[in-house]
């Protein structure tokens, strides 16, 4: 008889690094993964509030530890921090990004902004999956690595052509990360939310504004808004042992936007 799990979304002990953990999707998932029993290290550049979401889990749950996932050796020291304060890392939710503030097109793209989103979203990712993944083969831990993609991975933009870009180098990322670390029992996922009010959207209110519209109206599921603590459940799933032969795996959470085809198109 086929064996009953019932665990599956507990993660009881785990282990966790959540970058971007201070706010918005990172913020609502620590909740959640402490919910369920995980140690949570939150990572993050605004000191202030991570620290303050660490202190409101409580210090037995939750830390917070100060790190710019753009600089390799910052990344390095999170990673460290946490394997030496908790014996080893399980789960790494690679999740901190920014958002372009102009329009970005091809025609105007400022490339000194490019540089900077590119090294925080996609070459901080990389970061982030490579040390964790380090961390885990030294160790011989099964983990769960789990990065915020978009569904600006998988469409042009008629804008913000820099946060499309680095968006599709995420997925590109995991889908060779989870070829190449499948043998160590490592599992790579990403989710891909569309449009949620978060921080990061309120930056650039009027292309946010603009997007929400489009994204509501290509939604299947009409009614429902997409909330930080939709996407954090999500993460949780690709996170717990309830997707255990699940791997390089992008997870829309998108209303059925990007895998449903609109009428109209
Ligand atoms: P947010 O601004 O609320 O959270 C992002 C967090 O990342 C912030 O706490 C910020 O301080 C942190 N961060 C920024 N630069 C960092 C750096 N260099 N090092 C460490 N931390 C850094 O925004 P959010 O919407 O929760 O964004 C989380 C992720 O979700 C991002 O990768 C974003 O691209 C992605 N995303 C957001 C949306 C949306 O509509 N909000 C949609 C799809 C994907």
């Amino acid at each position: 008889m086929a064996e009953v799990s019932g665990q599956t979304l507990k993660l009881d002990g785990k282990v966790s690094i959540i970058t971007g953990g201070a706010s918005g999707i990172g913020e609502a998932t620590a909740r959640l993964f402490v919910k369920h029993g995980a140690l949570v290290v939150i990572v993050d550049i605004q000191d202030e509030l991570g620290q303050k979401v660490a202190d409101s889990l409580g210090s037995d749950h939750c830390t917070y530890f100060h790190c710019d996932v753009a600089d390799e050796q910052q990344v390095i020291s999170a990673v460290n921090f946490t394997v030496g304060t908790y014996g080893r890392l399980d789960i790494m939710f690679s999740n901190a990004g920014i958002v372009s503030t102009s329009k970005q097109t091809v025609l105007d793209l400022d490339l000194t902004q490019f540089d900077r989103l590119y090294a925080i979203n996609a070459r901080g990712t990389a970061a982030c999956v490579k040390h964790a993944a380090r961390a885990m083969v030294e160790k011989h831990v099964r983990g769960s690595i789990i990065c915020t993609a978009s569904v600006a991975a998988s469409r042009g933009g008629s804008s913000r052509t820099d946060y499309v870009m680095a968006k599709h180098a995420v997925l590109g990322l995991v889908r060779s990360a989870s070829k190449q670390l499948g043998v160590h029992g490592i599992r790579v996922n990403c989710v891909s939310p569309s449009a949620v009010v978060t921080s990061l959207s309120k930056r650039s209110p009027e292309a946010t504004k603009k997007t929400m519209k489009l994204y509501e109206k290509l939604s299947s599921l009409k009614g429902i808004e997409l909330t930080v603590e939709r996407v954090a459940d999500a993460v949780l799933f690709l996170a717990s042992e309830g997707s255990s032969f699940i791997t390089g795996h992008d997870l829309p959470v998108d209303g059925g936007l990007t895998k449903l085809p609109d009428e109209d198109d």
